[in-house]
């Protein structure tokens, strides 16, 4: 297959989109994002990497970073991790609180806001540096000692970060959280503030593509672990339209309200794309729209 010529065609057609979505401003430095930013990547596990647009130009990843601290957490902690957040669909959106109370404090999964935090907090009590474990495995699996959480975007979201209090609060309340909240958080917001490119995000991805395996050949998770990680990106991974991603992409993936989409070939590779435009869901128009015509034309998809 012509990766290259492949990427190109996907971005094609998705620049055909009536409209590109709105940008993120509720956390205010997100509203600086470039509109009409638009990169996509392929990092194969034969050690392909293609590029497109604006592939190597770095975004904020936010919610993609959740994809990292479950990994680690898992890999760190094991499946210990499980009693204190769920893995079904929440069918809400990512930082609703009204089924916390009902769920007494545990989270649906650990990819909507409230399952991150638990997931931030097992994995800062496990490493004692949640946002650096997760800088440190992007660089590594990257290749690029550049990654780095932005402090200024970190800043911005600690200063309207009233929900993500809210919830730790909440799920501190209930006995759900080990470390302080204050600390919770400022793990939380560095780990989602971490600028990284398609390029770095598509390389890092590729451990759920090798079943677990690192770039040096270590093994992060078993195989096991690695499908039931792609299992619940594939339920959960996407808002609350992973049905509808699903649907159209048909590949596990993860994605940001800084506008990244990263999603995962088990055996074959994985696919970063970008573009800060999101739909009513939270996620990138372009990007899903890429992913879309990706995975039509080469039918790779895990179904
Ligand atoms: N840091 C963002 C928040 O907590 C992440 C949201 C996202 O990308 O889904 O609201």
């Amino acid at each position: 297959m012509d990766y290259q010529v492949l990427l190109q065609d996907a971005m094609e057609q998705a620049r055909r989109m009536p409209a590109r979505g709105r940008v993120a401003d509720y956390i205010p430095a997100l509203a600086e994002a470039d509109p009409l930013a638009f990169g996509m990547a392929i990092a194969t596990v034969d050690g392909g990497v293609f590029g497109a647009g604006d592939w190597q130009r770095p975004f904020s990843i936010q919610s993609v970073s959740k994809l990292f601290t479950l990994a680690l957490a898992l890999a760190e902690g094991g499946e210990g991790l499980w009693r204190g957040v769920g893995r079904e669909p929440s069918g809400n959106p990512f930082n609703s609180l009204v089924q916390l109370e009902s769920e007494q404090g545990i989270p649906r999964n650990p990819f909507i806001n409230a399952g991150a935090l638990v997931v931030t907090d097992r994995l800062l009590e496990l490493t004692g540096d949640a946002v650096g474990a997760v800088r440190d495995f992007l660089r590594t699996e990257s290749g690029n000692p550049e990654v780095a959480a932005d402090d200024t975007v970190a800043a911005s979201e600690a200063r309207h970060g009233h929900r993500n209090a809210a919830m730790a609060h909440f799920m501190a309340s209930y006995g759900n959280l080990r470390n302080p909240v204050d600390s919770v958080l400022a793990h939380y917001y560095a780990h989602c503030a971490i600028a990284a490119s398609c390029r770095d995000l598509a390389l890092a991805g590729l451990f759920l593509a090798r079943h677990g395996v690192r770039v040096d050949g270590s093994r992060l998770l078993s195989r096991s672990e690695a499908k039931r990680i792609n299992a619940v990106l594939l339920t959960c991974g996407t808002y609350d339209a992973a049905g509808e991603f699903a649907y159209r992409v048909g590949l596990p993936g993860k994605s940001g309200v800084g506008g990244g989409v990263l999603a995962v070939l088990p055996g074959r590779g994985a696919a970063c794309v970008w573009s800060p435009g999101l739909d009513a869901a939270g996620n990138s128009v372009l990007g899903v729209a890429a992913l879309d015509a990706l995975t039509t034309a080469t039918g790779w998809s895990v179904f």
